[in-house]
C-alpha cells in the first residue's frame, strides 16, 4: 500500500514535446496531510484541492479511494497527498497505520500538514504523531515545515481554543473549517510561503528549439546537417519511436539546445524512386508538424523552384517558423550586389511570404552555417511574442485612421478592438461590425500593420474576426 502510494506520487509528469532538458525539470513540491483518524483529513483534502482536480485512484481491498491531486495557489502548484487513505489498510494496528502515514509524509513531502480536531482538542495521539514527525525528519537529516491544522473550527470560539495546539511544538497553527471554507486561504498562503523556492528561471524549462531541415532532393540538406553535427556539440540522439528509423538529434549552439527532427530522414541518400519520393514528402510534412522552425534549404544555382514555394506554403499553413537557407553559395559568381539581387528575386518569388529571413550559406565550406541556428532562435522568439493589448490597439487605431478601409457591399467596415489570443503562431482576434465584410486586401493591410509595428519576422501570424456591436466593445471605438 505504502509502496503503491509512493510510486504513484513520484511518477514523472507526462513528457511533452516541449520538454525540459534532462535533469532540469523541477519536480512539483509535495504537501502531505497526516493525522489520527476522524479529524477530517479527507474533508480538508477535498477543500484544498477542489473536487475537480482530484485524481482518484482505486486501491483494491479498501473501502475508500486513495487521493492525490494538484493544487494551484498564488502562482505555485503542488501535489497534495491525503495519507489518511492508509487508515483502512488491512487490519494493521492504528499505531502502525499512523507510523506508515508519517513515514510516507517524511519521505515524500516538502511540507506536512498535521490535521487535528478543534472540537476534541489536543490528544495523546496528536502528541505521538508530532513526536514521530520530529524524530523522523531529524533522522532524515532535514527538518520539514509542519503546519498544524486544527479542523472543524467552524466558529470563533473553536478558532481561539485551537491555540492549545501550539503545545505540539510547531510554529504554525492555522485552524480551519473545511465545511465552511474558513481560513483555507490563509492555510494555502502559509503552504505557498513554506514551499521550496523555485529554481532559477533558466532551470525551470530549458527550451529546446525544434528544428527540421526540409527541401528538394540534392539541395544540400544532409550536407547542412552534417555540418551542424560536425561544428556544434552533439548532445544526444533519440528515437521518438513513431517511425522506427526516425531519429532526432540534440545539438548545442551558443549555449542553447536544438532538437533536430528526423535526422535519419534527412540523411537518406541515393536515387529516389517515385514511390519513395511521395513517402519522403509525407515524412517532411510530419517533421514540419513537429517542429518550431523549418529550415527550407534551396540551391543557389537554381533560385526557387515551384516545389520550394510549395514547401514554404506548407510551413506557413502549419503555422511554423521558417528560415530560407540558400545553399551552395560558393558556386555563385559574386560581385558586391549579387546577394542583394538574390534577396530581391527571392522576395519577388516568395511574395506571399515577404517576412521570411534568408541566409546565404555553403554547407561545403561551412560559410555562415552557424547563422542558420541564430536565425532559428530569432524566429522562435518572434513566434512566442505577445503584444500587450494597449499597444496593439494603438498601432491598429493609428493605421485605420491613416487608411480607413473602404466600404464593402455599401457597408462601412468598422473594427472596434483587437487582442492577441495565442502565440506560436501569434494569433489575433479582431472585433468588428461584420466579419463577412473582411476580404483579402483588408487582411493583408492588417497583417502588414502588425508586422510593421511589431516584427514577427520569420513567423506566420493568424487573424480572426468576430462580430461585436460597438456598445459591447471594451475599448475605445475605432473604424
Ligand atoms: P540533400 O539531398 O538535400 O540531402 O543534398 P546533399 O546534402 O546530399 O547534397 C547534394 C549534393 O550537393 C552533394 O553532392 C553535395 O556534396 C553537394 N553540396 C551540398 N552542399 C553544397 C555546397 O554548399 N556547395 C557545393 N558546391 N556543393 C554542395
Amino acid at each position: 500500500m505504502l509502496a503503491m502510494a509512493t510510486r504513484a506520487v513520484s511518477k514523472p509528469a507526462i513528457p511533452s514535446e516541449r520538454s525540459a532538458a534532462p535533469g532540469t525539470a523541477a519536480p512539483k513540491p509535495v504537501v502531505a496531510i497526516v493525522g489520527r483518524p476522524n479529524v477530517g483529513k479527507s474533508s480538508l483534502f477535498n477543500r484544498l484541492i477542489g473536487q475537480r482536480r482530484a485524481i482518484v485512484e482505486d486501491v483494491p481491498g479498501t473501502t475508500r479511494d486513495r487521493l492525490y491531486g494538484e493544487v494551484e495557489w498564488a502562482g505555485r502548484t503542488f501535489t497534495l497527498i491525503d495519507t489518511g487513505g492508509l487508515e483502512l489498510a488491512p487490519p494493521d494496528s492504528l499505531a502502525a497505520s499512523i507510523a506508515a502515514q508519517v513515514r510516507l509524509a517524511i519521505e515524500e513531502a516538502d511540507i506536512i500538514l498535521l490535521a487535528t480536531d478543534s472540537v476534541e482538542g489536543l490528544t495523546a495521539a496528536d502528541e505521538e504523531i508530532a513526536q514521530q514527525l520530529r524524530a523522523g525528519t531529524f533522522a532524515a537529516g532535514r527538518s520539514k515545515p509542519v503546519i498544524v491544522v486544527p479542523g472543524k473550527a467552524d466558529n470563533a470560539q473553536r478558532r481561539d481554543a485551537a491555540a492549545e495546539f501550539y503545545a505540539l511544538g510547531f510554529e504554525e497553527v492555522i485552524p480551519v473549517s473545511a465545511y465552511h471554507g474558513s481560513n483555507i486561504g490563509d492555510l494555502l498562503d502559509a503552504i505557498v510561503q513554506a514551499l521550496p523556492p523555485l529554481p532559477p528561471e533558466a532551470e525551470v524549462e530549458v527550451e529546446r528549439i525544434k528544428v527540421t531541415i526540409v527541401g528538394r532532393p540534392n539541395v544540400g540538406k544532409s550536407s547542412l546537417l552534417n555540418r551542424l553535427l560536425g561544428e556544434e556539440r552533439v548532445v544526444v540522439s533519440e528515437a521518438p519511436g513513431t517511425t522506427r528509423d526516425a531519429i532526432d538529434t540534440v545539438i548545442e549552439h551558443d549555449g542553447r539546445q536544438f532538437l533536430l527532427i528526423d535526422t535519419a530522414g534527412i540523411r537518406r541518400r541515393g536515387r529516389i524512386e517515385p514511390g519513395i519520393e511521395k513517402y519522403s514528402v509525407l515524412r517532411a510534412l510530419r517533421a514540419i508538424e513537429r517542429a518550431d522552425v523549418a529550415l527550407l534549404v534551396v540551391d543557389a544555382t537554381e533560385f526557387l523552384a515551384a516545389q520550394d514555394l510549395h514547401i514554404a506554403g506548407e510551413i506557413e499553413r502549419a503555422g511554423k517558423g521558417i528560415v530560407l537557407v540558400v545553399n551552395k553559395w560558393d558556386l555563385v559568381e559574386k560581385d558586391s550586389t549579387t546577394q542583394q539581387q538574390y534577396q530581391q528575386e527571392i522576395a519577388r518569388q516568395l511574395n506571399f511570404m515577404p517576412w521570411v529571413p534568408v541566409v546565404f550559406i555553403s554547407a561545403l565550406t561551412g560559410q555562415r552555417v552557424g547563422r542558420v541556428l541564430d536565425e532559428a532562435v530569432a524566429v522562435q522568439a518572434e513566434r512566442q511574442k505577445r503584444i500587450p493589448t494597449a499597444q496593439l490597439n494603438e498601432a491598429i487605431g493609428r493605421a485605420l485612421e491613416a487608411h480607413a478601409p473602404p466600404a464593402r457591399k455599401g457597408r462601412p467596415i468598422k473594427i472596434y478592438y483587437a487582442t492577441q489570443v495565442e502565440v506560436t503562431p501569434p494569433t489575433f482576434l479582431f472585433f468588428m461590425n461584420d466579419p463577412q465584410l473582411v476580404h483579402f486586401s483588408l487582411e493583408r493591410f492588417l497583417e502588414n500593420t502588425l508586422r510593421q509595428a511589431f516584427g514577427f519576422r520569420g513567423t506566420p501570424i493568424r487573424l480572426h474576426f468576430r462580430a461585436r456591436r460597438p456598445a459591447a466593445a471594451p475599448g475605445a471605438q475605432r473604424g
